[in-house]
């Protein structure tokens, strides 16, 4: 670590330094080489033995601490062992000194917690303070990552809690509005039906706009659910063995209506030769029903939208390519429109029934839990061609739906 630049010492800081060393030669000698550091100031207090210098700790914590190997009482990495049990995070670092080095002594400081091992024998001003100093920033340091990791921790368990409060919220608000919004399109239906009496051909035109309108606002609350659970990383699959043609096949009965009041030509190609795969069913029907739903809603009457399924035996894959003849997507727009809430402004000018810029994302979630991939390829006034890929998993001992 280069600390130089760090300044986490000031240059005029001076390190308090609790010596533990028996040998009153040696106590002397650090003291002479501490003294001599021109660069630094120290603050020497020499203890002769464990107990005196735990006792010195006690009174007053030090910058760092400097400890014999072998003290008259104990060894020095059982004392630097017994005082971080004691300390934790107040720890001070250590630098263990020795009489003869060794491999053996080395380790064994280190293991210990030791922030460095010196041999007293080749010790000089430099090679001590350079230890000194690296030692304590380094431990400053750590300090700095615990306290910022501590105060990330606790945003991040705030954060968690708002986003069930929102979450619950949603659900909710969801519920709330859900349910009478079913109620208000059951009775429209009935009318619709004719059950309460004859309706006039404006009327059925009025009222069917009433149960789209019904549809989309629980559309849209359905993805603000499926939003905050993707936020909170709720969203789990069930996969099971399952057939992608057949799922496709739902999504475009679910779209015949659409379709036909746009007089749009819908063109359906699957590869025969694609397997069963194993898939979450529900979830891929979002998928292409989003994709889908979209392609018609930015495609003009009587546009063409084509929907193919290529097997691509070779990379254990299929694509699926849903196209359509409309507005298209500008190619500032084209890498954005998988993020949430993201929504092309001009799309909307002059297509109804824009949502809130989440399916795409749900989408994109649902396709990449699947270990796959989805993107889209446009030309404005041309049209739009989402492609999504798929993984062939192997399906031996699984469910089938
Ligand atoms: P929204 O619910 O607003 O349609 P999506 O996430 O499904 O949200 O789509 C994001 C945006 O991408 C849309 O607002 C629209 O501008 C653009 N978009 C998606 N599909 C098409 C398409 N087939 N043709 C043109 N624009 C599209």
């Amino acid at each position: 670590m280069h600390t130089s630049k760090t300044k986490i010492i000031t240059p005029d800081e001076e390190l308090s330094i609790l010596l533990i060393e028996d040998d009153p030669l040696y106590q002397q000698l650090f003291l002479r080489y501490l003294n001599k550091d021109h660069q630094r100031k120290y603050d020497i207090t020499m203890a002769s033995d464990g107990a005196e210098g735990l006792a010195f700790q006690d009174s007053r914590p030090m910058d760092c601490l400097l400890v014999d190997y072998s003290l008259p009482d104990q060894k020095g990495t059982q004392l630097i062992a017994d005082l971080t049990k004691k300390l934790g995070d107040e720890m001070p670092p250590c630098i263990i000194l020795t009489a003869g080095g060794g491999e053996e002594a080395a380790a064994d400081a280190l293991r210990a917690g030791a922030s460095d091992f010196l041999s007293k024998r080749h010790i000089s001003t430099e090679s001590l303070s350079r230890s000194i100093v690296n030692a304590v920033e380094k431990s400053r340091l750590n300090a700095s990552v615990r306290k910022h990791t501590k105060a990330l921790e606790s945003a991040n368990d705030s954060l968690k809690l708002r986003n069930e409060e929102i979450q619950r919220f949603y659900q909710n608000v969801s519920h709330e509005v859900k349910t009478p919004l079913a109620a208000a399109r059951e009775f429209v239906s009935i009318v619709l039906d004719g059950i309460s009496g004859p309706v006039t051909t404006d009327q059925q035109e009025m009222l069917i706009h009433a149960i789209d309108s019904c549809d989309q606002i629980a559309d849209h609350f359905n993805d603000l659910i499926e939003m905050t659970r993707l936020e909170a990383g709720k969203l789990t699959l069930q996969p099971k063995i399952a057939s992608l043609s057949a799922v496709a096949t739902r999504c475009f009965a679910a779209t015949k209506a659409a379709i036909q009041a746009k007089n749009i030509s819908f063109k359906s190609d699957f590869d025969d030769s694609i397997p069963l795969m194993v898939f979450d069913r529900n979830r891929m029907v979002q998928v292409f029903a989003n994709i889908l739903g979209n392609a018609i809603k930015y495609t003009p009457e009587n546009g063409t939208v084509r929907f193919s399924i290529i097997n691509y035996t070779e990379s254990k894959s299929v694509e699926i390519a849903i196209s359509d003849t409309g507005c298209g997507i500008a190619e500032a727009h084209l890498t954005h429109i998988f993020e949430r809430l993201y929504q092309v402004e001009d799309a909307h000018a002059d297509f109804t029934g824009a949502g809130l810029g989440l399916g795409l994302s749900i989408a994109k979630e649902i396709v990449v839990l699947h270990g796959g991939d989805i993107w889209a390829e446009s030309k404005i006034g041309q049209g739009t061609t989402f492609y999504v890929r798929l993984p062939i998993e192997p399906c031996n001992s699984m469910e089938t739906t």
